[in-house]
């Protein structure tokens, strides 16, 4: 009877969400032993520098291996993490790592412009962060110049005008800071003109229908046009086939970063597509 399936289907929800909670919990515990334990690992997913004709850059992208759950994405654990202070120490890890790296890389006669690092706005907003950066840069030697921190765009406008002095702060120690995830937030032009950043990366999202549909590739030609008229370096990310990128090309964008070049890999995979002095 429709009573009788309006329960059952009460207890598959109930049943879901208790699941989503108990996994939740779950995360959260395991979270707090991966950084002790040394689980995490960052991977590196080079950049093409289209005009130069070579992988200029990298982005870091944290993994984690759990010994019991297995491979937990950080599309799913970063938001967990960012409801509790973990999120900070991951930031502080991330940064340590990434510059040790940027370092050891330049040392072995690599050649990139960039590592870039994704940042949590909470990590932004705690008031150490520029020390922790500061001296992360002083204990690894990296020039700040080479640093390139990521920042989503949705997560800025929260607190706006404390995300601006320190993302000037950054700007003013020598990094490079970028608008992650451009045009999936609220972005205004006239809150964009007033970031301190130096680069935009348009979201795969855009580029899903550009080779099919006209008036996306208008968007994407529009955007660049904005951009670099704003003095802004664009990247597109989740670029995947040889029509993706002809496209771009063709339509000016900088530089070039997706599965059609190369996936995330670990330091070493990542090195090879560097040039050596
Ligand atoms: P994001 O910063 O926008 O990173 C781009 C994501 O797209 C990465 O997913 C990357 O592996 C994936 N990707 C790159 N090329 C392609 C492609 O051609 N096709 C497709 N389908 N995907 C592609 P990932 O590594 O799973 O990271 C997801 C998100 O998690 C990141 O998005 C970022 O917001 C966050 N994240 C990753 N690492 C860190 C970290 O160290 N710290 C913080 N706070 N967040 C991180
Ligand atoms: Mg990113
Ligand atoms: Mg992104
Ligand atoms: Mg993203």
């Amino acid at each position: 009877s429709a009573k009788k399936l309006g329960k059952n289907q009460y207890k598959i929800y109930h049943d879901h969400i208790s699941k989503e909670i108990l996994k939740k919990n779950t995360i959260q515990n395991a979270l707090r032993d991966a950084l002790k334990h040394n689980q995490f690992e960052l991977y590196y997913q080079p950049q093409y520098n289209v005009k130069k004709e070579c992988f200029c850059g990298l982005e870091a992208l944290i993994r984690w291996n759990h010994p019991k759950l297995g491979w937990i994405s950080p599309g799913e654990f970063i938001p967990i993490a960012e409801e509790t202070s973990l999120i900070r120490q991951i930031g502080t890890w991330v940064l340590k790592t990434a510059c040790t790296q940027a370092k050891k890389w330049l040392d072995e006669g690599y050649i990139f412009e960039t590592v870039s690092v994704n940042i949590s706005p909470l990590s932004l907003q705690q008031s150490d962060f520029i020390d922790i950066v500061q001296r992360t840069l002083n204990e690894t030697g990296l020039p700040p110049h080479h640093l390139d921190i990521e920042i989503t765009e949705t997560a800025l406008m929260h607190t706006l005008e404390l995300n601006i002095k320190t993302l000037q702060k950054l700007v003013d120690l020598g990094l490079n800071v970028s608008l992650d995830d451009f045009g999936t937030g609220y972005s205004s032009l006239n809150y964009l003109k007033r970031l301190p950043i130096k680069t935009v990366k348009i979201d795969r999202t855009f580029l899903e229908d550009m080779c099919s549909n006209s008036m996306e590739e208008s968007i994407i030609e529009g955007i660049i046009l904005l951009s670099h008229k704003m003095n802004l370096t664009v990247v597109a990310e989740g670029v995947e086939t040889k029509e993706q990128f002809d496209l771009l090309a063709k339509n000016h964008c900088d530089v070039i970063q997706g599965y059609y070049f190369a996936r995330p890999s670990s330091s070493e995979e990542a090195s090879k597509f560097l040039n050596k002095n």
